[in-house]
């Protein structure tokens, strides 16, 4: 059976081009530095994202807290967006590995509020944890995307403060062409920035962490210590380099794959799109407004050969990407 897979834009599979670019890579021991495959998609990134380095880690998750444990120090405590992927998605990673304390914020549609940020910063204290990271998510997880004058704002705050911003850039691309930016346009109101090459971009594994090259220094040291140093990593380098040339230019089809889904979705009696959400490749959908479906429509769905993301039983969460078409002409 041949299915539409909208769960995630994970399942994307590495394409012609990148077989091939694995097949031919130079490649060589990372870890002495040696892989020129991986050393040219390091430098391709750090130049895309405007940083001085860049740093091939082995997952989205494995990049977001090897930042969070090169920013911190031990106790610290880290302000973040409460649906954030960071505190919601990573196991708890944060407190394990990091040993820090996260102060979560509430946001609407994945946005803190600005006065917000400042307040939850702690001023010195004998009783109270140093403020030692904000962290954002651009595009965050609810299908939505902060702007560069909102991303301004928080940076003018962690000027102020002189705390560090950690991005959680999994989907920086969308953001971008979300936003008709360059990638390097939202980068450069934060320290670091974490992207993922196997989401939508059609890498099978990797993503990338940037910025200055004495913090690429300490995470690539970090890297090693949470045994994320990869051999003859070029043979996956090589299709992060094809994500990153070839793939990025094709994201804007996903965003208008999303919103052909939605106005078709919408046709249906009873269906409510999120229309406040559809800002990259994801739709948000509910039946009649109500939190729950009935308990079989993601089985209905499957039957009909179409796989969703349930979105803990409330909505079902569409994700269009590189291996589905849904518009036919
Ligand atoms: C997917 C995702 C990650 C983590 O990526 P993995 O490679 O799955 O570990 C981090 N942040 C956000 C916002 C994501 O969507």
């Amino acid at each position: 059976m041949r299915y539409i897979d909208f769960r995630s834009d994970t399942v994307t599979l590495p394409t012609e081009e990148m077989k091939e670019a694995m097949i031919k890579a130079p490649l060589g021991d990372d870890v002495y530095g040696d892989d020129p495959t991986v050393n040219e998609l390091e430098e391709l990134a750090a130049q895309m994202m405007g940083k001085e380095a860049a740093l091939f880690v082995p997952s989205g998750t494995f990049g977001n807290q090897l930042c969070v444990l090169t920013h911190t120090l031990r106790g610290d405590e880290v302000i973040l967006e409460a649906n954030c992927h960071i505190k919601k998605y990573e196991v708890g990673a944060s407190s394990v590995i990091a040993g820090v304390q996260l102060s979560s914020i509430e946001g609407h549609l994945g946005k803190m509020d600005i006065e917000k940020i400042e307040q939850a910063i702690r001023n010195e204290d004998i009783h109270y944890p140093r403020t030692g990271l904000i962290c954002l998510e651009n595009a965050t997880g609810v299908g939505t995307v902060l702007d560069l004058a909102y991303m301004r704002q928080v940076r003018e705050i962690s000027l102020r403060h002189q705390i560090p911003i950690h991005l959680d850039g999994a989907r920086i691309f969308n953001a971008a062409w979300s936003l008709g930016c360059e990638v390097k346009e939202i980068a450069q109101y934060v320290d670091s920035v974490m992207f993922c090459l196997s989401k939508g971009l059609c890498a099978p594994i990797g993503s990338m962490v940037v910025g200055t090259r004495e913090f690429i220094n300490r995470a690539r040291k970090n890297r090693k210590l949470m045994g994320g140093g990869l051999r003859q990593a070029g043979i996956l380098a090589a299709c992060g380099i094809v994500a990153l040339k070839e793939m990025t230019k094709r994201l804007y089809i996903d965003h208008e794959n999303a919103k052909y889904l939605a106005d078709r979705l919408e046709e249906f009696p009873g269906f409510k799109v999120y229309r406040d959400r559809l800002q990259i490749n994801m739709v948000f959908a509910t039946i009649n407004g109500k939190t729950n479906f009935p308990g079989n429509f993601p089985e209905l769905l499957l039957k009909k050969g179409i796989k969703v993301g349930g979105y803990r039983g409330k909505e079902i969460r569409f994700v269009t990407h590189h291996d589905i078409v849904i518009k036919i002409n």
